[in-house]
């Protein structure tokens, strides 16, 4: 497999080692909450956390970060175990749920609250947060700060039974109301929601905040790396601090869990709030969570994108320390530069005009052989069938033409890949409309690829599919979702009002007849027009294909 470069989690995991921290043993997680399909930010998340494992001879756990019932589903569950397999990795063990672990979170909960930890709060949400104070002023003590060991235990109590109304009463750390660390000032614990969950149904009614679980999940699984994104970096105090109020009176665990955070993925013209991306499925603005405009792993993946190149892509990203914004620009080089290895090369047009070959024999067909592709010879040759009659691309003719365009105009001379050179007679023109209707030329049978004795220079190449042979299909030509580089961060604006009118165009194109049998997330390079893969609603009666990426940057023309 590829190789990963290196970087400062490496030198942080390094040191641990060294010092015989854990035992020696390295076992991160991937964390994600199920409310939303993965996108190419998680992705990058999975490839370090899952190259972690691999480089250290480690694991790495894959834990649904469940403790949300109202935004959480299985249908996110589900596909995010498809995505993670998909890009190439193994979870440690079985999948792992935050909410299997409620019993000993809230265990722990009660200690805190029996060593003077934690307090039951009657205030609203918003009486506590405007409590907070500001990062300069200390906050101020809520009033039921005080309440007694018994009080508290037997509220907590109450608020698990489902005694009380969401909003009525939470769980908080009592820790520092004057900390110049925001999340150090009695943040909340728990909290009560009503609501099912997916997974363990009616049995809680009280949820632990991100705070309170996660490191506590860690702990529990045994995690010794705990990477996260940077804005997580504010809250790593916190993070050991209730490890410590668990440990407290415990006797040195073997393994203690370390958080270490690292800059969260931003590309230009994407977004990746799932927020954001749930919207524009809901609103109908793609057509679905899979539709190959969208930065979601379904949507790479249904786009044509392969596991490898986007392994790549988050190997040259790197591990940062401070947030920046990635050319997408980079991701599509990616998948080209992988594609470019593996796609067969095939004959595609997909603006059609038709060329006549006046001097060559009416209803004679010849068998051509072309390479599959020139980057692997292992991959061979097929036949293609060629006649009096062939498609060429609309663009690939030139009435007027200039001198430095080489490809056809009236009497110029062309090479048809992999058949003969034709050059240009005449043609015919739609006399209201201006459109080519078609081009006539005579073909010179001493010119036949491979075989030719010509020696005179015939610049243009032009690929071509038998018109009696074709086979129509649905072409679907994807662009990027959004015009503008920066479509969630402008101000008075919203992301949906930088929606690229053009980002999918659908066009009829003639194909050569082997592609017949393409199937579902098959791939091929169209020759010069771009990589394309077969949809996966594609069938051998109606083929469809979705562009991946065009052959060279055509963006910033
Ligand atoms: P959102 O805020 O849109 O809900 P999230 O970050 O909360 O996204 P999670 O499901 O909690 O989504 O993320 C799972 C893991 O993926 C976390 O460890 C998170 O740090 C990581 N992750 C999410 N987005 C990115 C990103 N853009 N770049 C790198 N890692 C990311
Ligand atoms: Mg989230
Ligand atoms: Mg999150």
């Amino acid at each position: 497999p590829e190789t990963v470069k290196t970087n400062f989690i490496h030198q942080e995991i390094d040191k641990d080692l060294a010092e015989n921290k854990n035992g020696g043993a390295v076992l991160t997680r991937f964390p994600p909450e199920p409310n939303g399909y993965l996108h190419i930010g998680h992705a990058k998340s999975i490839c370090l956390n899952f190259s972690l494992a691999q480089k250290y001879g480690g694991g790495c756990n894959l834990r649904f970060d469940d403790t949300n019932p109202v935004k959480e589903d299985v249908e996110y569950v589900d596909s995010i175990q498809e995505d993670v397999k998909w890009l190439g990795f193994n979870w440690e063990g079985e999948v792992k749920f935050a909410s299997d672990y409620f019993d000993q979170l809230y265990e722990w909960a009660v200690k805190l609250i029996k060593n003077g930890k934690a307090y039951v709060d009657d205030q609203s949400a918003e009486k506590i947060a405007a409590q907070k104070g500001t990062p300069t002023e200390p906050g101020t003590e809520s009033p039921f700060r005080n309440r007694s060991v018994e009080e508290n235990l037997d509220l907590f109590e109450r608020m698990k039974k489902g005694e009380f109304a969401a909003g009525e009463k939470v769980l908080r750390a009592k820790i520092d109301m004057a900390s110049s660390n925001m999340h150090m000032r009695d943040p909340l614990m728990y909290r009560i929601i009503h609501q099912s969950h997916h997974r363990i149904g009616d049995k809680w009614c009280i949820y632990p905040m991100y705070d309170f679980a996660h490191g506590q999940e860690d702990f529990i699984e045994g995690i010794t790396h705990s990477i996260c994104t940077l804005e997580f970096e504010v809250h790593r105090p916190l993070y050991n601090w209730f490890l410590d109020q668990i440990l407290d009176g415990e006797p040195v665990p073997e393994r203690r869990t370390r958080q270490i955070e690292f800059a969260r993925l931003n590309l230009n013209y994407t977004v990746m709030s799932k927020r954001k991306l749930l919207e524009l499925v809901q609103k109908g603005i793609v057509a679905g969570w899979d539709d190959p405009r969208m930065p979601t792993v379904s949507g790479l993946r249904r786009r044509g994108y392969t596991p490898e190149s986007i392994r790549n892509f988050a190997d040259k990203v790197g591990v940062a320390r401070r947030d920046g914004v990635i050319d997408v620009a980079l991701l599509e080089s990616c998948i080209r530069e992988d594609l470019n290895k593996k796609a067969s090369r095939v004959n595609a047009v997909v603006d059609p005009v038709k060329l006549i070959i006046t001097n060559y024999p009416e209803g004679q067909v010849e068998m051509v052989d072309v390479i599959n592709n020139p980057e692997d010879e292992s991959k061979g040759s097929r036949q293609l069938p060629f006649s009096r009659e062939v498609y060429i691309e609309r663009d690939d003719f030139m009435e007027d033409a200039p001198k430095k365009f080489f490809r056809l105009g009236p009497g110029r001379e062309v090479r048809l890949k992999g058949a003969y050179a034709v050059t240009c007679t005449d043609f015919k023109k739609n006399a209201e409309t201006g459109e080519i209707e078609g081009i006539y030329c005579t073909y010179d049978p001493e010119t036949k690829s491979g075989a030719t004795t010509v020696t005179r220079k015939i610049k243009g190449i032009l690929h071509w599919v038998s018109v009696e042979h074709a086979v129509d299909a649905e072409v679907r030509m994807y662009d990027r979702l959004y015009n503008h580089e920066a479509p969630s961060s402008q101000k008075d604006a919203d992301h949906l009002d930088f929606i690229n009118p053009d980002s999918l165009k659908i066009v009829t194109a003639k194909v050569e007849p082997s592609l017949k049998d393409a199937k579902p997330l098959d791939q091929f390079q169209f020759q010069r027009v771009g990589y394309f893969c077969v949809d996966k609603d594609s069938t051998s009666d109606k083929l469809i294909f979705n562009r991946t990426v065009a052959l060279k940057d055509s963006w910033s023309k």
